[in-house]
């Protein structure tokens, strides 16, 4: 059995979906960055305001900060985990190897570039609950208003059609090359993403279904 994973992709490649769908099916802990990071920064807490100069601009937050908050977390994570965001470039990713931290599965989740734009741009989040939608591919009852909530909801800051210019900018010069990284450690699976939810998390559960019985 597959416990210990990490999902890589560009951002809006569907992440974050798939992690939820995965803690779900095989009861692993989800730990994305990402929301740690929009946690703390919505709570006001120091690292949160710092976090939140480098987000606004879609850049990455320091390592030290970020990796310091993983290991915290794996740490105390029994069931197994799956990594949603992190790691985000070499440094991250040696942090884990350092930390004693093994990796079972890296999975890649390949999309094209303009089929993310369309993604990332569409998105609506809830800011009181952080339920994500989108006005194309999943809208909210009404469009406008969280269906749990019921606050009106917003474009993260993140969202926005520069910033994602800038992330995805980001993602090719830092993270792309944690393919060929983790393809040398032998444990990178290749996913297409470019499919519905469902479809992409029927690949990767195929995927982790046929590591686990080599
Ligand atoms: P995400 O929700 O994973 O797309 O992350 C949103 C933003 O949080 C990113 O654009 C970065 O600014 C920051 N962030 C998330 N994870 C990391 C990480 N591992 N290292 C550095 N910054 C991160």
């Amino acid at each position: 059995m597959v416990k210990r994973i990490v999902l890589l992709g560009a951002p809006g490649g569907g992440k974050g979906t798939q992690a939820k769908k995965i803690v779900q099916f095989f009861g692993v802990d989800h730990i994305s960055t990402g929301d740690m990071l929009r946690a703390a920064r919505s709570q006001g807490t120091p690292l949160g305001k710092k976090a939140a100069e480098f987000m606004d601009k879609g850049l990455l937050v320091p390592d030290e900060l970020v990796i310091g908050l993983v290991k915290e977390r794996v740490e105390n994570c029994l069931s197994g985990f799956v990594l949603d965001g992190f790691p985000r470039n070499r440094t991250q990713a040696e942090a884990l190897e350092k930390a004693g931290i093994d990796v079972d599965t890296v999975i890649n989740i390949n999309v094209d570039e303009d089929v993310i734009v369309r993604r990332i741009t569409g998105r609506r989040s809830c800011p009181n609950c952080g339920a994500v939608y989108h006005i194309e591919f999943s809208p909210s009852k009404d469009k406008i208003h969280c269906d749990n909530c019921h606050v009106a909801l917003i474009t993260r800051d993140d969202d926005k059609e520069e910033t994602v210019r800038s992330r995805l900018k980001v993602y090719h010069e830092n993270t792309a090359p944690l393919i060929q990284y983790y393809m040398n450690k032998g444990i990178l699976q290749e996913v297409d993403g470019n499919a519905d939810p469902d479809t992409v998390f029927e690949r990767i559960k195929q995927v982790l279904s046929d590591v686990a019985n080599r």
